[in-house]
């Protein structure tokens, strides 16, 4: 929250002028954020971004297109689709055709196919140069056109958005561009195939209630104003002033509307890495059903025979909740390569005690989910101390269905003492959005791998639970509720949670012998900073296994063969 705040205070505020110039001709140009005179050259050269004070200035379509794509790779499509006039609005016809001598722009979109580091994909740009980009027939038209190209093509699609929102000057018929667009995305997307918009300042109106917030990732400018209805609209409405930072990307991304933030310097590369996670020979089909594993297997098995040192189920207990253990972003770190982490669940708010993203094991997509928690003060604020609040678990049930989309693995890591328990995450249903995970990761198509790390605290641990397998680490625990909450409803004595642990059958060992569990992550000592890349090892090679063995399996099989796992408890 603090991070947040300071950042506020660098990007714009709601006080500037809505309106920011593009790079004019000449030598030099103002910046929209500063007001310094600022070299130009030095402007193109730094991304369009003031090299004085890192503002932002706007870019034009035909800009932004070629500082992502390969060079040359851009070719245009769909120009040249003839605008109308439904409401016969007077001098509307001239105002088209004097904008578009001025600008040389074909509408207030570009389209095109392009190739981002080899890559094809299709990519648009809309333009606030052309009546600040608001969406009539024509530009409607245009991305409607790329979605259903995109899906002949078997493409993904890649669109820069900024809008005033729905053309006025169209009536109706621009209204029901929000419904057109909407509906191309939907069959694109249910062909399994990629949609990324990267919202731009400013994105408002009508196109963030279509097209700019339907991607499977949403990226963002950072300070970009985003948002339904404009700012001055809603402050006349409720006669109070706006509190500063309000719907600009950084609000968005706390409020868990949009995935992230992405610096302009960096939005090639992150594009790339997005598009390469989404097209690479996807799932879990390329791994060899055996993988070799003789170096760890020696490992495991020194382990089992020492049997480390017979802790207690208490001192087990103790040993899952220490603030030494890796937790669920060192092992995400440690096993996988390229994560990518996505926020949000789209409706609430973005929580800090569920992480998740994509990831390479491998070479191989997969979809990564941990609770997560911290390890100091501030960060355990951030974290929650590992107890996700429902729209945690929505985020997490979020990704899973887009790994079910894009056929990929999930892995999910396990480390909570629980789900929050207070008035908000009850407000919000807490027990609805815990139940909601078990139905639908119930039958999803798609192998899911479970891993208790640390503390496996009830539902709030099941809820990221119902995995094809469900591994525990040696000295991680899973339990129907804290021993001193046994102690204390069974026994009326807190105080007895070491011999109540002894009892609720808490430890990796015992609940491999009920079967509720299938294999146990060996930790000759206690896992730390010191072993945890001997572990992360470990897992490694075992989840390799664990994909193979659903390689050309069908997704149906895979949900069944988890529904008779769990049916059989
Ligand atoms: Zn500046």
């Amino acid at each position: 929250m603090a991070d947040l705040k300071r950042f506020f205070k660098k990007t714009v505020t709601q006080e500037k002028p809505a309106k920011a110039p593009s790079v004019p001709e000449g030598l030099w140009v103002k910046c929209p954020e500063c007001g310094e005179m600022v070299y130009k050259e030095d402007v193109v050269s730094h991304s369009y971004v003031c090299p004085k004070c890192g503002g932002y200035f706007r870019i034009k379509a035909k800009t932004r297109i070629r500082a992502v794509v390969d060079k040359d790779s851009f070719e245009e499509w769909f120009t040249g689709i003839e605008n109308r006039n439904p409401l016969d609005y007077p001098g509307y016809p001239d105002k088209i055709k004097e904008l578009k001598e001025r600008t040389h722009l074909d509408e207030a979109v570009r389209i095109g196919k392009a190739r981002l580091d080899g890559r094809e994909v299709v990519i648009g740009a809309m333009d606030s140069r052309f009546l600040m980009a608001s969406m009539g027939y024509v530009v409607g038209e245009k991305i409607t056109r790329a979605f259903e190209e995109a899906l002949r093509l078997r493409l993904p699609v890649i669109l820069f958005c900024c809008s005033g929102g729905a053309r006025m000057q169209e009536g109706m018929v621009s209204l029901m561009q929000m419904a057109k667009t909407s509906a191309a995305i939907k069959r694109h997307s249910k062909a399994g195939l990629l949609y990324v918009p990267v919202l731009t300042d400013p994105t408002t109106g009508g196109v963030t209630a279509s097209f700019a917030m339907l991607g499977d990732v949403i990226l963002a400018e950072p300070g970009a104003l985003i948002g339904f209805a404009g700012p001055r609209v809603i402050q006349q409405t409720i006669g109070q002033k706006l509190p500063e930072g309000f719907q600009r990307a950084e609000f968005l991304v706390e409020h868990g509307i949009i995935d992230g933030i992405v610096p302009r310097e960096q939005l090639r590369r992150t594009l790339s890495q997005i598009v390469r996670l989404h097209t690479e020979a996807c799932g879990f089909d390329s791994f060899p059903a055996e993988s070799p594993a003789r170096k760890i297997e020696t490992f495991g098995k020194k382990k089992r025979s020492k049997k480390s040192g017979d802790l207690s189920a208490w001192d087990r207990v103790l040993t899952a909740r220490s603030s030494e253990r890796p937790t669920s972003l060192e092992y995400i770190y440690s096993i996988f390569d390229d994560f990518l982490e996505l926020h949000g669940d789209r409706a609430f708010r973005d929580d800090g005690a569920v992480v998740g993203g994509v990831a390479f094991l491998d070479g191989q997509p997969v979809t990564v989910i941990g609770v997560q928690k911290g390890r100091t003060t501030k960060e355990n604020i951030t974290r929650n101390f590992g107890m996700p609040s429902p729209e945690g678990y929505r985020k997490a049930l979020r990704l899973m269905k887009q790994a079910e989309k894009f056929n990929r693995a999930v892995i999910a890591f396990i480390d909570t003492p629980g789900a929050f328990c207070g008035l908000e995450a009850e407000e919000r249903g807490q027990g609805e959005a815990i139940a909601r995970n078990l139905l639908e990761m119930s039958d999803l198509t798609v192998p899911v791998l479970s891993i208790v790390i640390g503390e496996g605290g009830s539902g709030g641990a099941l809820a990221l639970g119902v995995g094809n397998e469900v591994w525990m680490m040696e000295n991680s625990t899973y339990t129907i509720l804290s021993p001193e909450g046994f102690a204390s409803i069974l026994w009326k004595d807190s105080k007895r949670a070491p011999e109540a642990a002894q009892v609720m059958k808490v430890t990796a060992a015992e609940l491999k012998e009920l079967g509720i569990i299938e294999r146990i992550i060996p930790e000759e000592h206690p896992a730390g900073e010191d072993n945890l890349d001997e572990i992360s090892e470990y897992m490694k090679i075992r989840m390799k296994r664990f994909l193979g063995k659903y390689a050309g399996m069908p997704g149906e099989e895979i949900a069944g063969q988890r529904y008779e796992r769990f049916r059989g408890m």
